[in-house]
């Protein structure tokens, strides 16, 4: 079956007689002794469902299987905490900031060794494989919006003996699956586009090394980054609709993105012509706070994947590249009325136009 029909009916209960449509919400601490759960850091029936209707999208009829997590950082940690000490992990210069943090403080800790690599130039890339044992990818990467070619990658990093990941984030599994383009991990924030509505902060790791997957299981189980159960159910509820709102976002996302190439205010759009996430270039910072300051509809805020539209200066963490421009403003397009969306983003460019 195709993805939104998958999207609507994996992870739902056996259809018999008075069961529910829906997975309930199971608040369970401990389990009567002698099953296969025993207690809630290990298991959790609603874990199960939303993990049973992620794989099934990322991993088709494949046999993929899906570790949720209490956050996108938490699964991260968990796939990095597999690299021995002083292994290489090869990974993109501009990418998620708690990502690119948490392979520097291995590296402070002299846990690990961070290769940076710029991601869009797969040759280099690939020469940085060699004696790694984790290659880390993330497209669209963010803020800038880079594309890697995974498959390619990923054929030359096994070649090299090195594990591959990519965080799947901003693509999410309706427009691009990993593991069918030969990456051994997926990674998520279900905060943004899985979970949708911007209301509960999760994590995910999906595979089809059942080995591996045992092995991430064991880490959960003993450090204990676990979701709770009212989250996981509002991730699956969100999952629902990720096809439907993926669509929607993205035609906005395509509309936006040619009207705002003819802006004068903008001097750069980044979009890799898929998605809904889209960045724009303005002249400086000013000029950048002055736009996130100056709409009523977008919100300025962290964060992406929400039905609402937000828009972001990515430079206003200290902890983003400084290759990346001042003046770099990240869009998240929501599923609003495109033409409403314009009307308040471009009023917002005019006021802050040269
Ligand atoms: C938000 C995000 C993360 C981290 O997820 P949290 O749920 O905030 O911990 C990781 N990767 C990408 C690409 C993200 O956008």
């Amino acid at each position: 079956m195709r993805p939104s029909t998958r999207a609507v009916h994996a992870g739902r209960p056996a259809r018999e007689p008075d069961a529910p449509l829906n997975a309930p919400i199971t608040m369970a601490a401990t389990y009567v002794a002698g099953g296969s759960v025993e207690y809630g850091r290990y298991g959790n029936p609603t874990w199960s469902a939303f993990e049973e209707a992620l794989a099934d999208l990322e991993g088709g009829d494949a046999g993929a299987r899906c570790l949720a997590f209490a956050s996108g950082l938490a699964a991260v940690s968990a796939i990095l905490d597999l690299v021995g000490q002083d292994q290489v992990v090869v990974a993109p210069r501009h990418a998620y900031t708690g990502t690119v943090m948490q392979l520097a403080d291995l590296e402070s800790r002299g846990r690990a060794k961070a290769r940076l690599v710029d991601m869009t130039d797969t040759a280099a890339v690939i020469a940085a494989c060699e004696d790694a044992a984790l290659v880390w990818l993330e497209s669209p990467a963010n803020p800038a919006l880079e594309v890697a070619e995974i498959e390619v990658i990923a054929a030359a990093a096994h070649e090299a003996g090195a594990r591959v990941v990519v965080d799947n984030t901003f693509a999410t599994p309706v427009l691009q699956q990993p593991l069918d383009l030969g990456a051994d991990l997926v990674v998520h924030a279900a905060t943004k586009y899985i979970a949708g509505h911007s209301d509960l902060v999760m994590g995910a790791v999906v595979t089809r090394d059942d080995e591996l997957h045992e092995v991430l299981k064991g880490r959960r189980d003993l450090l204990g980054a676990i979701p709770g159960p009212f989250e996981t159910w509002l991730a699956l509820r969100g999952l629902r609709t990720l096809p439907l709102r993926m669509e929607r976002a993205a035609a906005n996302a395509v509309e936006l993105v040619s009207r705002l190439r003819a802006h004068s205010a903008v001097l750069d759009v980044r979009y890799p012509g898929f998605g809904a996430v889209v960045s724009i270039v303005l002249a400086d910072a000013a000029t950048a706070d002055r736009l996130t300051a100056g709409t009523r509809l977008w919100v300025h805020a962290t964060s992406l994947g929400g039905v609402e539209s937000m828009f972001e200066r990515r430079r206003r963490w200290a902890a983003e590249a400084s290759t990346i421009p001042e003046g770099l403003v990240r869009l998240s397009v929501g599923i609003e009325d495109v033409e409403d969306l314009w009307d308040d983003l471009s009023a917002a460019l005019d006021r802050v136009a040269p």
